[in-house]
């Protein structure tokens, strides 16, 4: 073994925060995402994270590539095909506080290294989530999983502004068990059974370190409409923290994958007989398939 090597960068190196220790974005009541570190965290002076994800790939492509793809075409190129280790040079430690409900949809992403709060170990702080008046939706009749429409919303009928309010009445109502949580805690009922009291609107903290590719993935799903609205709120903030770090990662993200469109071969022949003057009815006997046919046919503007 020889002696380590020690390399001087070719220019001074930036940070890519900016020398801030957090970058904060409040969600929800009571909740925040922040992002709390990220890997490279120094680049060269005219560069971003995008940098690492360059310098992996032109391990693999070789200098081949060079010639053809600046750093933005390169990435824009390995996104479009799906070259997908090279996005996974960059790390981003986030510190989130959001509701127990959305903390159970996020730990799914498993790909994440998690540290959270323990209600074992300390009193869960005094924080529920209580949506305003105006936030309160209507279970949607075609989606089981969610609803979008709000029960007290302008000129809604009296009956459901009357089931808003019941609601948050009923929020209320579970919210002041807390008070019973901290009596019984201090009373000498251990912690870690005191807790299993308490709603799952509570707020929960956690670190949260993921890799850039699968927190594209975890964006790509949790900014879904299919996706509940607190947790595309968690999500939208994520992203707004994320673009600077990786501009050409996240447009290219948007370009190809996010605001994107996949088509099923079932698609492409409906959009072929469309092409040629025919009728672009999707050839399925599934009813969901083709009103989802049909919900992309109109985003084109057929
Ligand atoms: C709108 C919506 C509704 C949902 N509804 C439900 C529901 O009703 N019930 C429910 O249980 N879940 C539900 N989920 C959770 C969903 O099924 C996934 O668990 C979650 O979205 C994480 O996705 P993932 O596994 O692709 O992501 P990650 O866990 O982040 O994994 C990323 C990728 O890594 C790979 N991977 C990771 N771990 C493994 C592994 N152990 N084995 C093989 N491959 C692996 C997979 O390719 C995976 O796509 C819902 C999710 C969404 C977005």
């Amino acid at each position: 073994m020889g002696p380590i090597k020690k390399v001087e960068p070719e220019s001074p190196w930036r940070d890519v925060m900016g020398g801030a220790s957090r970058w904060e974005i409040p969600v929800l009541d009571h909740g925040f995402i922040a992002l709390v570190d990220a890997m490279p965290r120094l680049v060269p002076q005219d560069k971003t994270a995008d940098a690492a994800i360059v310098q992996a790939a032109r391990v693999s492509y070789g200098q081949g590539t060079k010639k053809v793809s600046e750093d933005r075409g390169l990435i824009r190129y390995l996104l479009r095909h799906r070259h997908t280790t090279p996005f996974e040079m960059v790390e981003l430690k986030f510190h989130v506080c959001m509701p127990i409900f959305i903390a159970r949809q996020w730990i799914r992403h498993r790909t994440a290294n998690v540290n959270e709060y323990s209600g074992r170990y300390s009193i869960i702080p005094d924080r529920f989530y209580t949506p305003s008046l105006d936030q309160v939706r209507k279970q949607s009749a075609s989606n089981r999983q969610g609803g979008e429409e709000r029960l007290a919303s302008p000129g809604a009928p009296d009956a459901d502004l009357k089931t808003a309010q019941e609601f948050l009445t009923f929020l209320a109502k579970v919210e002041a068990s807390y008070q019973d949580y901290l009596k019984l805690a201090d009373a000498g009922v251990s912690r870690e059974l005191a807790r299993i009291g308490l709603p799952v609107n509570m707020y929960t903290e956690w670190y949260w370190k993921c890799d850039l590719h699968n927190t594209l993935h975890f964006l790509s799903l949790r900014l879904d409409p299919h996706a509940q609205s607190e947790i595309r709120d968690f999500a939208a903030a994520m992203l707004a923290l994320i673009e600077p770090i990786a501009p050409y990662t996240v447009e290219a993200w948007k370009d190809y994958a996010a605001e994107g469109l996949r088509l099923s071969r079932l698609e492409i022949a409906a959009l072929q007989r469309l092409a040629t003057g025919g009728d672009g009815t999707l050839e399925s006997d599934n009813a969901r398939e083709r009103a989802e046919w049909d919900a992309k046919r109109k985003s084109l503007g057929f």
